[in-house]
């Protein structure tokens, strides 16, 4: 079968692979809707490892083609939205007390299709633990808004949920890509009262005050802190980092107030540091929550953002703005999203098959 992925570090491609093998749990899906991430260009430049001969792609919604033996809940035909994090539900560590299933074996390790093996960006792609990780595509819901719920609305709310936004409450996105933009939805949905965005993209600026934004905050206006410090009249309840450098963490500690969390989804290279100055963390006396994590995997997790949608809460679809037709233009967006041209929020490409 064909494939879109990293031919070795540095160099993407069209790969030919074996139709990937599956367990008795587990599915067999072809995708319906794919959209590129800036975590498979990151592999891709090798941020993951050295990689090759990797077909990419972990935000899909497909179309069951074959089932193990096991699988209850799906049948050929089913269109399904996939989780970017598909845990392994028979492991001890997704039961331990608290856990994020994200890290079922290990740091990320429920991500799969990036980590530990081809993605969907293929004419065929397996899905472990099928009744336990896919959702059907429930009615009201479209391809396109359930395709935003499997990474970016998982991973933006999971920032807004371990910053625990309460009503109210000061907030500050750094970020307005995809992620930052479902940060601030999300902010929003948690009844926070100001959402200051951090970015400069006219597009992005425009659609982070649709989904809830009160307060665009650009450096080329000047100093970020001093702006939102002056807006907001002192500090504010919590920062979510969603984009940015690391330097995003120091400019966190000096908005965010004594009591207040950071919360990080923010994704790092590993030659990136935190370079952080005692004082700015009160001495280590401060009281501030600094959080990270990788959005949980799962059905249940998936359901949650689709009943959302469902309910018109939301409409994630709206970061979708560069749009492909054709299993053949994988090659295209995901070539615009390793360009990332200043409109680009999220490309996604609309499959049909014979
Ligand atoms: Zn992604």
């Amino acid at each position: 079968m064909k494939g879109y992925g990293m031919i070795k570090v540095g160099e993407h491609g069209w790969l030919e692979k074996e139709k990937p093998t599956f367990g008795p749990m587990d599915a067999l899906v072809r995708p319906i809707a794919i959209a590129p991430c800036s975590s498979d260009t990151h592999a891709m430049h090798g941020g993951s490892g050295p990689k090759e001969n990797l077909i990419l792609g972990h935000e899909a919604v497909g179309e069951v083609v074959e089932v193990g033996a096991l699988v209850r809940n799906f049948k050929p035909g089913d269109v399904v939205v996939v989780p970017c994090c598909t845990p392994d539900w028979n492991e001890l560590g997704v039961q331990q007390r608290g856990a994020n299933n994200a890290h079922d074996m290990g740091p990320m390790k429920s991500f799969k299709f990036l980590s530990s093996k081809d993605g969907v960006f293929a004419e065929f792609f397996s899905v472990n633990n099928a009744d336990a990780n896919l959702v059907l595509l429930p009615e009201g819901v479209s391809v396109d808004a359930a395709l935003m719920t499997v990474d970016m609305m998982s991973t933006g709310f999971y920032g807004v949920e371990m910053a625990d936004v309460q009503l109210g409450d000061s907030v500050v996105v750094f970020g307005i890509g995809p992620v930052g933009l479902m940060a601030v939805a999300g902010a929003k949905l948690r009844g926070a009262g100001n959402i200051y965005a951090i970015g400069t993209r006219k597009n992005c600026a425009e659609l982070a005050k649709e989904y809830g934004a009160t307060d665009i905050i650009s450096y080329k206006d000047g100093d970020l802190v001093q702006q939102i410090l002056e807006k907001e009249g002192g500090k504010v309840d919590c920062a979510i980092i969603a984009g940015g450098s690391a330097e995003s963490m120091n400019q966190a500690l000096m908005l965010v107030k004594n009591n207040g969390t950071i919360a990080n989804v923010n994704f790092y290279d590993v030659t990136d540091t935190f370079n952080i100055p005692t004082y700015l963390w009160g001495l280590g006396m401060s009281d501030i929550t600094i959080r990270g994590g990788f959005c949980p995997g799962g059905a249940y997790r998936i359901k949650k953002m689709l009943n959302l949608i469902q309910a018109g809460r939301i409409a994630p679809e709206k970061l979708l703005n560069y749009q492909y037709e054709g299993f053949d233009k994988i090659q295209d967006a995901f070539t615009v999203m390793d360009e990332k041209p200043r409109d680009l929020i999220k490309p996604v490409v609309h499959i049909k098959w014979d």
